[in-house]
């Protein structure tokens, strides 16, 4: 009973196995706060909107109960089908945290979802409360858009979940049925279909590794192969939105709706290492590589179309109309960390690290309670129009992906710190954290103490551990430009290159490595294809990218005014005044020429992006022109 979220330690093709939750704890600092609050407020408040929106309500209904189906709408009024998919993300988050310690009243609310979920399943395995209530009980007349295996694939993962983290299979056991009826209809000699919204194929790779069923797997490469063969028609945006314009292993590049295309690429990911399948690896691979490259935020955000949810084309990056969904940002993470376990490639957790903290995070409250699901990188004083929902942080949204999304990723934020392989430990996210894994001659126990993201120096200290030699492995980030690294009993200390450090010794209880990361104040210039921010200059220090906000301005000054200024050094301050934030920096500028310029020596308060709008709806942006 050891796995990540997504991917398991027993799948026998990852490079990098990970260590699962019950080996990872985040003990203190930043991560641990934000896990803290996910706990604490976020995953109560997510239960409240599930029920007042009517989404627990549904599965009622589906169930025999009595009442109106309420299925919130877009804005050409078309209903959502997949809301039940809220639920079961919900549902993941409270496995994770009820592992990692018991909470009676989110298990009370956990057991009547559960209830509810059981209750509205159809002796036949099927279940899908739209389809059941709604449209007449008749499953999968509208791969295209019904989101029936979508929904079905977070019910698993779901299952999983409490599989692995409580040996509580009621869900587990109801995702089988689920599965097994999609199986039956869909499997090697049924029906070829494939949903209009992946995500179910990486379900079913760990519902192999949960049950050791091979079916799932089969069913999962047999949806893989299937995509990309014309099956779901053009629809209202193309076949690409749903790629299926190619197949998965052609597709050069990302393509259409940014969540489907990294969900599925998440799910090719674990069938290709299950498989031993190199080719649609290196697909993935491939895309992903073009994916950072050309179409990816600065804050790791993904997908710049609001139109369609899509990916633009190379280098459409505007700051002000960027999309960025939430749920973007996580499925970015998810690709990466998959891409990591499977390469051992540290790309991939820089990757990781950039969208966590500045994707993902932006997209809760720092009370937990209030989300965006779009995530621009400016907002202007004025705003004549902004979408419904889209403006400031919402408590909950109509098409609610996102806020449960958030839930279950923080909710197992420990199990993307460390891996393990056959010679050793792998730390690839700094946080103070303790850590189990399995190494030669035994299990080695590490006790991590950091003050990342806002101070550098990170210390590993070997609690235990058998006395045989093998390797700790420390990550220096990609943006990290001098690392100091000192082992037991080495002096003096030694420089680490970007990449993984390696220290190779019989390792003791009580030594300890000392990883210093410099992490001075970077000013960034844009790739100078991304036309909308060119003559721009954005600030990060460490893992985070910085924005002005209008609430630190030097007064009388609106944001739109401002011009960086280059003859002085931009410096990292403190920032008691913001609670979670530790550092803030202080950015040189001056006021536009053409608004009359002077006086010199004004600064503004820059803050990470990932704390933005916590202090009413301000205008902010992340680039500033110079
Ligand atoms: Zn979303």
């Amino acid at each position: 009973m050891s796995a990540g979220p997504g991917p398991s330690a027993q799948a026998a093709g990852w490079r990098l196995r990970p260590l699962g939750p019950d080996r990872a704890r985040l003990a203190d600092g930043f991560l641990a706060e934000r896990q803290r609050v996910n706990r604490r407020h976020t995953l109560p408040h997510g239960f409240a909107q599930l029920r007042q929106s009517g989404t627990l309500d549904n599965l009622r209904l589906a169930a025999g109960a009595d009442g109106r189906y309420r299925a919130s709408a877009d804005t050409s009024g078309a209903t959502f089908p997949f809301l039940d998919s809220d639920v079961y993300k919900w549902l993941e988050a409270v496995g994770w945290e009820l592992g990692r310690a018991p909470d009676p009243a989110l298990a009370a609310a956990a057991d009547e979802a559960i209830g509810l979920v059981t209750a509205a399943q159809r002796p036949d395995g099927y279940l899908n409360s739209y389809v059941q209530v709604v449209t007449g009980g008749t499953p999968h007349t509208d791969l295209a858009w019904g989101h029936e295996f979508y929904c079905a694939g977070h019910l698993i993962q779901a299952g999983v979940a409490w599989h692995r983290a409580l040996g509580d299979d009621r869900l587990l056991e109801v995702a089988v049925r689920a599965a097994d009826r999609i199986d039956k209809e869909f499997g090697p000699t049924g029906r070829e279909g494939v949903d209009g919204h992946p995500g179910i194929e990486m379900a079913l790779v760990e519902l192999t590794r949960a049950t050791g069923d091979g079916r799932y797997l089969a069913l999962a490469a047999r949806m893989l192969e299937l995509r990309g063969k014309g099956l779901l028609g053009e629809g209202r945006f193309g076949a690409a939105y749903w790629q299926d314009h190619l197949p998965v292993r052609e597709a050069a590049t990302v393509a259409g709706h940014a969540v489907r295309q990294l969900y599925l690429d998440c799910g090719a990911v674990e069938v290709a290492v299950e498989l031993g399948d190199e080719g649609l690896l290196a697909a993935v691979a491939r895309r992903w590589r073009d994916l950072v490259g050309t179409r990816t935020y600065l804050t790791g955000g993904m997908g710049s179309r609001h139109r369609d949810e899509s990916f633009g084309d190379p280098y459409e990056l505007p700051p002000d109309r960027a999309y960025a969904e939430t749920c973007a940002a996580i499925a970015g993470v998810m690709l990466a960390w998959r891409l990591l376990l499977a390469t051992g490639e540290a790309c991939y957790a820089d990757a990781l690290e950039r969208a966590l903290y500045n994707g993902v995070l932006p997209g809760v409250s720092l009370t937990g309670t209030r989300f965006f699901y779009v995530n621009p990188l400016q907002r202007r004083t004025d705003r004549a129009f902004e979408p419904p929902g889209h403006g400031g942080r919402a408590p909950w949204y109509p098409c609610a992906c996102c806020p449960p999304n958030l839930m279950r990723t923080l909710s197992a934020l420990e199990q993307y710190l460390a891996t393990s392989d056959g010679a050793g430990v792998q730390l690839h996210q700094h946080a103070t954290a303790d850590l189990r894994a399995p190494v030669p001659g035994g299990e080695a126990r590490l006790a991590v103490r950091t003050g990342y993201p806002w101070h550098g120096r990170v210390t590993v200290e070997v609690v235990d551990a058998p006395g045989r030699p093998w390797t700790l492995s420390l990550r220096v980030p990609g943006w990290c430009r001098s690392a100091m690294l000192v082992g037991p009993g080495e002096e003096p200390p030694r420089a680490a290159a970007a990449g993984y450090v390696e220290l190779s010794r019989p390792w003791r209880a009580g030594d300890t490595v000392v990883l210093d990361l410099e992490l001075p104040v970077r000013v960034t210039e844009p790739d100078p294809r991304v036309d909308a921010v060119r003559g721009c200059v954005a600030v990060e220090r460490g893992p985070l990218v910085y924005c002005l906000e209008s609430a630190d301005l030097p007064p009388g000054l609106a944001l739109e005014e401002l011009r960086w200024d280059p003859r002085r050094e931009p410096v990292a301050v403190p920032r008691p005044d913001l609670g979670e934030v530790v550092v803030g920096v202080a950015v040189p500028v001056v006021r536009e020429p053409s608004r009359g310029g002077g006086p010199d020596g004004l600064s503004a308060g820059a803050v990470p992006y990932f704390a933005w709008a916590n202090r009413g709806a301000e205008a902010m942006r992340v680039w500033i022109p110079r």
